[in-house]
């Protein structure tokens, strides 16, 4: 029998989760074999947050609360893995939730909204548009939501979009568990981390940091830095893990 409190443990409840969630149409085929790549990386960081990893996510925390517009752009995946955690998420930070699907449709969205509000997100409503550059669904969004934010927080998101984003201009945080995907090295800042875990630490920045531990976070942040330090803890894990 695996404890409750085991990371293992933790992960095949959401395994569970995930496979209800996908016979429901939240979670796409495609969304399914992301969190397998997901759960690849996690094994070879060791199931934790690291300690760059922690820095990140103090750092995304200072990057929501300097924010004229923050948003969270939330799929399908987000929402099934941790839609209270993005409720208390919006609550520390004061930024908007929007939910923005790789694949889309109405009927997607209206489960992924009603999900979200019944674990007590406020979630973004209005016309979407076709406003970002990008030739499939994700590129619709809402005008008063991502296309006008100035730091977005997109939890698993895919290279393309990221990198849209970035060009705009905004401020693109993302938390990826694969330092070397397209979205890890393209966005702004990276929080190598799983979606579960990096969550409820930024919101827990946002609560305890000061405005000068604020100022100190944007000031001396180095994204490469945070990507170099989370594959030097891969790599020195799988080099010691039979010891
Ligand atoms: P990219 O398009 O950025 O090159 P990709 O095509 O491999 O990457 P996507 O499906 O676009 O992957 O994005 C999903 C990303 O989210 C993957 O890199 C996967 O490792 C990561 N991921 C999946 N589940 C989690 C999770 N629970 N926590 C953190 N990261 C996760
Ligand atoms: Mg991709």
């Amino acid at each position: 029998m695996i404890p409750p409190d085991h990371p293992r443990y933790r992960s095949l409840m959401t395994r569970e989760r995930l496979a209800r969630c996908a016979k429901k149409g939240i979670v796409t085929l495609e969304g399914l074999t992301a969190h397998g790549r997901g759960e690849a990386f996690d094994y070879l960081i060791g199931e934790r947050t690291t300690g760059s990893a922690l820095l990140a996510e103090q750092t995304a925390a200072a990057f929501l609360l300097a924010a004229h517009q923050p948003v969270i752009s939330v799929n399908g995946n987000t929402a099934a893995l941790a839609a209270p955690e993005i409720a208390d998420l919006q609550r520390a930070s004061g930024a908007l939730v929007e939910v923005n699907l790789f694949h889309r449709t109405e009927k997607r969205m209206r489960s992924i909204e009603q999900l979200l509000r019944d674990a007590g997100v406020d979630v973004l409503s209005g016309e979407a548009e076709q406003l970002l550059l990008l030739s499939h669904d994700r590129a619709w969004c809402r005008r008063n939501g991502i296309f006008s934010a100035d730091v977005v927080l997109v939890p698993l998101e895919d290279g393309d979009r990221c990198e849209a984003l970035v060009r705009m201009g905004k401020t693109v945080v993302v938390i990826d568990l694969n330092p070397l995907s397209r979205t890890a090295r393209t966005a702004t800042l990276t929080i190598v981390d799983e979606l579960t875990r990096a969550l409820p630490n930024i919101t827990r920045a946002c609560v305890d940091l000061s405005l000068t531990e604020r100022d100190g976070l944007l000031a001396s942040f180095d994204n490469n830095y945070l990507l170099k330090d989370a594959i030097r803890e891969m790599t020195a894990r799988l080099s010691h893990v039979l010891d």
